[in-house]
């Protein structure tokens, strides 16, 4: 299984998921022109996008969904009140496979898992992709948590990401920088800090130190805001967490920019 952010932040979020036999987006959070853009220098293409698996219906995860009429073999998984709001705002009928949220389904070779997650959308999830045997030493088992969009992490999300090998998780804002921005009306920081709001790079430090596992092989710090948050900030709130999980590499994901395919296996 292989795994690239596309892109990460409040103006978009997708990533490609590509196993033997499936290539998946997580989230479309970009115009298909752009997801076209960013999916080229990997090598890969819209035409050959088996399926777009949404968290929620915000349009930094969902906006593309629009311009993927052009691309009708394309299914889009969700939970049946995130389709309905997706639905709401096209004038095309995507090919909808909806899941329950909680329960596991599988998609040619990956399994997946979505688990409900605090955050101001109508049923917004997490996923947890599993890919490969246990014991294949050509196809190892492995699996990614895709973790945004959360304003805390209640237990359930806490287990879900514990036995993965990868972890993407949101660290969104530097609660001092957020406070002294001084373009957000109140009301607006009171959402992006709220319990249904966004992680902070303290949540994220918190959720990580809580959990530490050594399986994880990759943490992944995504969605982070362009006016208040940093490199620098993500990396001095995590510094103990990655001293203590030394094995592990840790990617902090500006906005505006992807990663390199990571190989999980
Ligand atoms: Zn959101
Ligand atoms: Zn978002």
């Amino acid at each position: 299984m292989r795994f690239s952010i596309l892109g990460s932040g409040s103006s978009g979020n997708a990533a490609l998921l590509v196993t033997e036999q499936a290539r998946v987006l997580v989230d479309a959070g970009f115009s298909a022109r752009r997801l076209g853009a960013l999916l080229a220098p990997l090598g890969e293409s819209l035409d050959r996008i088996d399926a777009v698996f949404l968290t929620h219906e915000h349009g930094d995860h969902a906006a593309g969904i629009e311009g993927l009429k052009k691309f009708p073999h394309i299914r889009v998984f969700a939970n049946d009140p995130t389709a309905r709001a997706v639905q709401s705002g096209l004038q095309h009928r995507p090919d909808w496979q909806i899941f329950q949220t909680g329960a596991r389904f599988v998609f040619r070779d990956l399994e997946i898992e979505s688990f409900a997650v605090p955050h101001d959308a109508q049923e917004p999830v997490g996923f947890r992709f599993t890919n490969g045997r246990e014991g294949d030493l050509f196809s190892p088992r492995r699996s990614l948590a895709w973790l945004t969009d959360l304003g805390h992490a209640p237990q359930n999300v806490r287990e879900c990401i514990r036995g993965c090998d990868v972890v993407v998780v949101e660290s969104n804002h530097c609660p001092q920088m957020l406070q002294a921005d001084s373009r957000r009306p109140w009301s607006t920081k009171q959402r992006i800090s709220g319990r249904h709001g966004h992680l902070s790079n303290e949540g994220a430090r918190e959720l990580l130190a809580a959990v530490a596992s050594p399986h994880w092989r990759h943490v992944y710090l995504t969605h982070l805001s362009r006016d208040c948050n940093s490199r620098a900030a993500v990396e001095l709130a995590l510094a103990e967490v990655r001293a203590t999980l030394r094995a592990c590499e840790f990617s902090v994901v500006e906005p505006g920019s992807g990663t390199p395919f990571y190989e999980l296996g």
